[in-house]
């Protein structure tokens, strides 16, 4: 017999793998209010702060007013607007590419883009710590799955040469873990794309509008934004809109316009979303984004240090996401509650969102955290983590 939803629950329950929301009633900011109380926010994908940034919220607004609440439809139907293509046009500019799409999330993107490009006969190639949507696309495309071992080229190289086949191939990667905070390889992706005539997408979620001189993210930092097929990216976490962008050439464009399902069958991003979207575009491109990307730069290397020379076991990395290694699942879920009590909101991560036994805290750093903001919440992990037996 079945089991009933009642028995499911618990099942999650009892294996310490349980899920709950919880509330911030004011805005996204390095503090928010939760429960009434002020809470240092650790835990926000909202990396340069601009979730509040008056600059976004004023273009949100004045697009609402100039443009309505709703686009109405999907693109392909009467859900087109000015800021659409606009917005496409200055991410295209920004990536330098010939072309952009936007997508409603990078969920979205991901599942869309992966679904259009290859089917029945083709095969993808994907680093096993992806994020969830590229699996999740994988699996809608009917292509064949190969999953190569965490940013393991050599073994990617091989898998390629056994399974290249005579459909499409699609190398799909994270470019930055978006768990671990670690970058991928690209210079090298793109060559073993380019040796084996592979279509090659780049998921940049935590690396756009950061990583590079000009922010452009994780394949500008690496000198390879030119050879990558499409360039992925979402609106939601540095930029602090809502929503994602494929950056691709007018070909590719096309094809996900007349193939990509999230993008044909769903109503388009409203006025509010894309007139924030482009207000963060010109403040990443302008000289307040350079002093917002080089304080989360900052940010990131003193809070790493803080917490390394405190005794945690930290994934080697540079970039903003910051794990802290915890093993099991309740010792995790314990500390983030026991540091929420201290006014400190970090996530525990738990599988399926990581291996097991690799749970964590995953901290991640603001540009508008201050620097007596870092301090003060590395001292209280500190003494929890000590108080837990985890250092
Ligand atoms: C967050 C994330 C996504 C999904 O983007 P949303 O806009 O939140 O749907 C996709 N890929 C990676 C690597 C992410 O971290």
């Amino acid at each position: 017999m079945s089991s009933t939803i009642e028995q499911e629950l618990e099942q999650i329950r009892s294996r310490g793998l349980y899920r709950s929301t919880r509330m911030i009633t004011g805005k996204q900011g390095p503090h928010v209010e939760m429960g009434g109380r002020d809470v240092l926010m650790l835990c926000s994908n909202n990396y340069l702060g601009l979730a509040d940034s008056p600059a976004l919220i004023q273009a949100s607004v004045e697009a609402t007013e100039r443009y309505g609440t709703s686009s109405g439809a999907s693109r392909l139907v009467s859900g087109t607007m000015a800021l659409h293509e606009l917005l496409e046009a200055e991410i295209a500019a920004f990536k330098s590419t010939e072309a952009a799409l936007t997508f409603n999330s990078g969920y979205a993107a991901n599942t869309g883009i992966i679904a259009a490009l290859v089917g029945r006969g083709d095969v993808i190639f994907s680093d096993r710590l992806n994020h969830a949507s590229i699996v999740d696309g994988a699996l809608l495309s009917s292509a064949r799955l190969m999953r190569y071992p965490h940013n393991d080229v050599r073994a990617l190289e091989s898998l390629l040469k056994r399974h290249r086949g005579a459909g499409r191939a699609l190398i799909v990667t994270d470019a930055v873990f978006s768990m671990d905070g670690d970058l991928a390889p690209l210079g090298e992706l793109v060559e073993l794309k380019k040796a084996h005539e592979a279509l090659l997408l780049v998921d940049d979620a935590h690396g756009s509008g950061i990583l590079g001189a000009g922010g452009g993210g994780t394949a500008e930092l690496l000198g390879v934004a030119k050879d990558v097929d499409i360039l992925m990216g979402t609106f939601g976490k540095a930029l602090g809109s809502f929503g994602a962008y494929a950056a691709l050439s007018g070909e590719l464009r096309e094809l996900l316009v007349n193939r990509a399902r999230s993008f044909i069958f769903s109503t388009s991003l409203p006025p509010a979303v894309l007139g924030a979207s482009l207000a963060a575009l010109k403040i990443i491109r302008s000289p307040a984004g350079k002093c917002l990307r080089e304080a989360l730069i900052s940010n990131a290397a003193s809070f790493r240090s803080l917490l390394s020379e405190a005794g945690f076991n930290l994934p080697v990395g540079t970039t903003q996401i910051i794990p802290i290694l915890t093993g099991q699942a309740e010792t995790t879920m314990r500390f983030s509650e026991m540091l929420l009590e201290e006014g400190i909101f970090v996530q525990g991560i738990r599988p399926p969102t990581v291996p097991a036994g690799a749970c964590r805290l995953r901290c991640t750093v603001m540009a508008t955290h201050t620097r007596q903001d870092l301090e003060w919440a590395a001292s209280r992990i500190t003494s929890v983590g000590k108080s837990l037996g985890v250092i």
